[in-house]
């Protein structure tokens, strides 16, 4: 059985024996808030290239800043 990394889970930090302490803060470039929504960019997939051979949609998570809706270069959807 595999087994999938939920980054939500709060186990997952402890696990890796880190501490909260030991993290640095991601803080919005514009106006510093430490919050974030996260957000969707959406990618279009060609039928060309799908592995359905159907056009498809895409979504592909980010973040932006909760306060000012600024997305910090590092959350940037290339
Ligand atoms: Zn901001």
């Amino acid at each position: 059985m595999s087994k999938t990394i939920n980054m939500q889970d709060d186990n997952v930090g402890r696990s890796m024996g880190l501490k909260i302490e030991d993290m640095t803060d991601i803080v919005c470039e514009n106006c510093g808030c430490r919050y974030f929504n996260q957000v969707h960019a959406f990618k279009r997939v060609s039928a060309l290239l799908s592995p359905t051979g159907k056009e498809q949609i895409m979504p592909v998570p980010s973040f932006r800043c909760s306060d000012c809706g600024h997305i910090n270069e590092e959350f940037i959807i290339k």
